[in-house]
C-alpha cells in the first residue's frame, strides 16, 4: 500500500504534517518529546490497524502504537515514522449478566470506570483516569482494586489483536495460551490490541480517599506495615513528597515532606472505616477518607500538564526503618521542584496468582516503589537521572526486580529485571513467533529469540 492510498483504504482518520490538528495529535502526556511522525493513523477498527501495519512494513517506517499516550518514554510517538493512535476506538460494551466488558483499545481508565460504574461495576486499573487501558493492562496494571481482585491483567479474559503480519486474532487462554500469556505483562511487543474483554466486579460505593500524614521515617515504616497487614479489600498508594499548595494543606505544611496517600477499601464502607483505623492512628495532618462512589478516587486532571521527569522503579519486600530513612534523606536532598517516592503496597490477590501464570512474574514482591524528580529544563535531566538512579540503588540494595510500565530510560539490563529468566526466554520465543523482525520495538523491548541453528 502506498502512503497516498491509505486515506482511501481505511474507515478511520489520517493526520499528516501540515494538517490543522497535527500538533495536538502528536503530543503525548510526558513533556520533552517533540517528535514529528510522518503520519498518524487513527483507526476505526482492527482492519484499519492491519492496513496501517502493512503501510509501515512496506515503507520501512518506524511504528509507534499509542493508546492513552502516557508512556514515560514517549513511546506513543515516533520521529519520522508512523503512529497508530487508537484513541478513536474507545467503545465499551458491558454484559451485566456475564459480568464482562469488551472495551476498545483506545479507552482510558477513567472512561472505562465511568461507564462500568453507571451499571454498578468496576474493573481495576491504575491511579490516573487519563492513562490508557491498553498500555496499562499490557504491562500489568496496579491500582486501587489490586489487592482485592488482582492486577488488570488478572481480569483480562480475551483480546482481539493484530499481529505484525496483519492477521486479526481473537485470543484467550485456551485458543492461544502463549500469546495470551505474553500480553499479560509483556507490554506492546506482540501486536496491536484492538479490543479487550475484562471481568467486572460489583463495586459501587467504597470507603477511601486521601489521608495526609507526616513523613517521618517512623510513620513511613508504620504506614507500610499497617497497609501490608490490612484486609485485601484495602489497596493503598502512598506518595512521600513535598505537600502541595492546595487549599486543604495548611501554610505550615506546604512544601514540607508529607505522605499523601490515596486508598480504596473495596467492601462494605463501615468495615472500611474499621480497616483504616490503624492508618488514622498514625496522626493525619489531613483526613479526607469517606464513603464515596468508586470513580471519585480519580482526581481531576489538567490536560495541559506535561511533566518532564526522571524516574526509577523497583520492588522491595518491606520498608523498614532504614529504608524509610533512605527515602526521607533522598527526598530532602533533592532540589527538584517536585520529587516523590511512591510506595504501592502489593500482596493480596496479586500474590495469589502463580508467578508463571502471566508474564508479570513478580507476584511475591510485597512493595513497589517508584522514585521521580520532575524538572523544567531538559538540560537538568542528567542531574535528576543520577539522583533517581542513586536513590534506586540505595533502596533496592541489589535485590533485582522492576515493573515494566514504570521503566524509563533504564536500559536493557533493567528490562531484563522486569522478567525472571524463564519468563524472559518464553517471551522471546513468543516474540519470535509473532514478531520475528521486531516491528513492535518502540517499547521496553523484548527482542525475538534467535533462530535455532
Ligand atoms: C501519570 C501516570 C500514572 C500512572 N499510574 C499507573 C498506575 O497507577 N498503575 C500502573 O500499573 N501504571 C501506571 N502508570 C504507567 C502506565 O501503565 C504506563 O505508562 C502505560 O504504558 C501507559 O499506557 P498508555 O496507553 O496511556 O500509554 P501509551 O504511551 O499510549 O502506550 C504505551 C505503550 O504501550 C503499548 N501500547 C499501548 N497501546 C497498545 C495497544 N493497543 N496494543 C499494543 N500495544 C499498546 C505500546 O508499546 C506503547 O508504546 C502511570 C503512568 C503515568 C504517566
Amino acid at each position: 500500500m502506498s502512503i497516498d492510498s491509505i486515506r482511501t483504504h481505511i474507515k478511520g482518520r489520517v493526520i499528516e504534517p501540515g494538517d490543522a490538528n497535527y500538533d495536538d495529535a502528536r503530543a503525548v502526556f510526558v513533556g520533552g518529546f517533540d517528535r514529528h511522525p510522518s503520519m498518524i493513523v487513527r483507526p476505526a477498527d482492527a482492519s484499519d490497524v492491519a492496513a496501517a501495519i502493512a503501510l509501515a512494513q512496506e515503507n520501512g517506517l518506524e511504528l509507534a502504537v499509542r493508546s492513552g499516550g502516557h508512556s514515560t518514554m514517549g513511546f506513543g510517538v515516533s520521529e519520522g515514522g508512523l503512529v497508530i493512535d487508537l484513541r478513536d476506538m474507545r467503545d465499551i460494551a458491558i454484559d451485566g449478566k456475564e459480568r464482562t466488558a469488551w472495551a476498545g483499545g483506545g479507552i482510558t481508565a477513567g472512561a472505562y470506570t465511568a461507564s462500568a460504574h453507571a451499571q454498578g461495576f468496576a474493573t481495576g486499573f491504575g491511579d490516573t483516569a487519563s492513562v490508557g487501558v491498553s498500555g496499562l493492562a499490557l504491562g500489568g496494571g496496579d491500582g486501587y482494586l489490586s489487592r482485592k481482585f488482582g492486577l488488570s491483567i488478572d481480569e483480562l479474559l480475551a483480546a482481539e489483536l493484530v499481529t505484525a503480519d496483519g492477521a486479526i486474532l481473537q485470543i484467550d487462554g485456551s485458543s492461544s495460551p502463549d500469546l495470551f500469556w505474553a500480553i499479560r505483562g509483556g507490554g506492546g511487543n506482540f501486536g496491536v490490541v484492538t479490543r479487550f474483554k475484562f471481568r467486572l466486579h460489583e463495586v459501587d460505593a467504597v470507603f477511601g480517599g486521601m489521608l495526609m500524614l507526616p513523613a517521618t521515617p517512623q510513620v513511613i515504616e508504620s504506614f507500610v506495615a499497617e497497609a501490608a497487614g490490612a484486609a485485601d479489600e484495602l489497596s493503598t498508594i502512598a506518595n512521600v513528597m513535598p505537600a502541595p499548595p492546595l487549599p486543604f494543606v495548611s501554610a505550615e505544611h506546604r512544601g514540607k515532606l508529607v505522605i499523601l496517600t490515596q486508598m480504596v477499601y473495596a467492601g462494605v464502607p463501615a468495615e472500611g472505616e474499621r480497616a483504616v483505623a490503624p492508618l488514622r492512628a498514625l496522626g493525619p495532618l489531613v483526613d479526607k477518607l469517606r464513603p464515596m462512589p468508586y470513580p471519585q478516587i480519580y482526581a481531576p486532571e489538567d490536560p495541559n500538564f506535561h511533566p518532564m521527569g526522571a524516574n526509577r522503579v523497583m520492588f522491595l519486600d518491606a520498608v523498614d526503618r532504614e529504608a524509610a530513612e533512605t527515602i526521607v534523606d533522598h527526598l530532602e536532598r533533592s532540589e527538584a521542584r517536585f520529587r516523590v517516592c511512591q510506595i504501592r503496597v502489593l500482596g493480596g490477590a496479586i500474590a495469589r496468582v502463580r508467578s508463571d501464570a502471566t508474564a508479570y512474574a513478580h507476584r511475591s514482591r510485597r512493595v513497589m516503589v517508584n522514585v521521580t524528580a520532575v524538572f523544567g529544563d531538559p538540560k537538568e535531566a542528567p542531574r535528576y537521572r543520577a539522583w533517581a538512579e542513586e536513590f534506586r540503588i540505595a533502596l533496592q540494595k541489589g535485590q533485582p526486580g522492576a515493573y515494566v510500565n514504570f521503566l524509563a530510560d533504564d536500559g536493557p539490563a533493567r528490562i531484563r529485571e522486569a522478567y525472571p529468566s524463564d519468563t524472559w526466554d518464553r517471551l522471546r520465543a513468543v516474540k519470535r513467533r509473532y514478531d520475528p523482525t521486531n516491528l513492535f520495538r518502540l517499547n521496553q523491548n523484548v527482542p525475538p529469540a534467535a533462530a535455532a541453528s
